[in-house]
């Protein structure tokens, strides 16, 4: 069994795809061809945004994000600690600092509430109700990184409204929720700007990296546009910003074309896939399954499921893998107590909710074409004793 079975896409698509490189191959416009124009109108429409900008990766859309918003020394962006690195990773690479902010334990995403309290603690300088990071330089709250964990969107109903009073911009890491919705409207989106991924595992994945920004702000647009091309001005060779090599290839352009195709029917499969699971798994319930609120329509770009605690999953996980069945924690360990961000400051016991899921969490096999006599098996294992 596969944990995410690529494999079986392809299959589906193959001849498609050796048809549109064989395109490429013909035209040779390697470099920004028209795979890339065609691709972004189209993942435009869909989002329901009038720009796109392709990029190299979905680290790449949140760099260009950030960067657009002339993101440096001094900023503070607050965002989840329960996430991959890349949310955290790409605020500290331009000299601005996390400020993490405790998620719901529902919806795994970023708790509203206690967004106010850490904007509060940025402002006056004192970690009374909320756990800063340390700076030698005092700090400004600039914007806000909310995630779509596991391809659910994030309340951004009550988080944009929060960064509205404050004056902060709010970026949608939607590199897992690429197809999700909340009450009709699509993920990337949901705030001044959607990033999302092309990564291979993502949910609309091609075969490298790839990633794309979604916004209907034209300025932004055009400073994304430009700052993915070495801060191109109005040619290649005037520049006019510090940017980046932050181009998509045009071959995985090419390539997600095909794949876009097919890409609404897959959502429909995963939604069921996930139905499926929340129903064999929860008779008799040995885990807690995922929670959707009623107006959010997730991607599914991972089930993920808790057990009671660390001894437990391991047990789960150990006796999975004795029937062969892939199982993956997504994440070990929060933003917050990675090594990478230890000059931050933030210990055990700064963000408790996302510490507790991190020890307890993991992922079950989740595709498109899943079977259902799989999912029968994977739960007949886990209940297993
Ligand atoms: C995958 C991922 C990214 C980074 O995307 P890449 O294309 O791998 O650079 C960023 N944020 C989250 C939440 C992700 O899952």
């Amino acid at each position: 069994m596969q944990f995410i079975d690529l494999a079986a896409q392809q299959k589906r698509i193959r001849d498609r795809i050796e048809a549109n490189i064989a395109a490429l191959l013909d035209h040779g416009r390697y470099i920004m061809g028209p795979e890339i124009k065609s691709l972004e109108e189209k993942l435009a429409q869909y989002v329901g945004v009038k720009h796109a900008v392709s990029c190299a990766s979905g680290t790449d859309a949140l760099l260009l994000a950030l960067m657009a918003y002339d993101i440096g020394p001094g900023d503070a962006i607050l965002t989840t600690p329960f996430t991959f690195i890349a949310t955290g990773e790409v605020i500290s690479l331009l000299g601005a600092v996390p400020v993490f902010v405790d998620i719901d334990p529902q919806t795994f995403n970023l708790d509203p509430a206690k967004l106010e309290q850490a904007i509060d603690a940025i402002a006056e300088e004192a970690a009374g109700d909320h756990p800063l990071p340390r700076s030698d330089v005092s700090l400004a709250a600039r914007g806000i990184i909310a995630v779509d964990l596991f391809g659910l969107p994030a309340d951004y109903g009550r988080i944009n409204s929060i960064a509205r009073h404050h004056d902060l911009f709010v970026l949608e890491d939607a590199a897992q929720s690429f197809g999700a919705e909340h009450n009709g409207t699509m993920a990337g989106s949901l705030a001044d700007i959607g990033c999302t991924s092309f990564f291979p595992a993502k949910p609309l994945g091609c075969y490298g990296d790839g990633g794309m920004c979604f916004t209907n702000d034209e300025n932004l647009a055009e400073a994304m546009d430009s700052l993915r091309l070495h801060g191109k001005g109005i040619h290649k060779y005037d520049n006019v910003r510090t940017g980046i090599n932050g181009r998509m290839d045009t071959l995985q352009a090419a390539i997600l074309l095909v794949k876009f195709e097919i890409f609404p029917e897959e959502i429909e499969l995963r939604q069921q896939v996930a139905q499926r699971y929340t129903r064999l798994l929860n008779q008799p319930a040995e885990v807690q399954t995922p929670a959707v609120p009623v107006e959010m329509k997730s991607a599914w770009a991972q089930y993920s499921v808790l057990a009671k605690d660390g001894a437990h999953r391991s047990k789960l996980q150990d006796r999975l893998k004795a029937a062969d069945i892939p199982t993956a924690i997504y994440y070990p360990k929060p933003l917050h107590l990675q090594t990478a961000f230890k000059f931050l400051g933030y210990k055990e016991g700064d963000f408790p909710v996302s510490e507790d899921l991190c020890s307890r969490i993991f992922s079950l096999p989740m595709h498109p074409y899943l079977s259902r006599a799989d999912q029968e098996r994977i739960a007949t294992v886990l209940s297993s004793r």
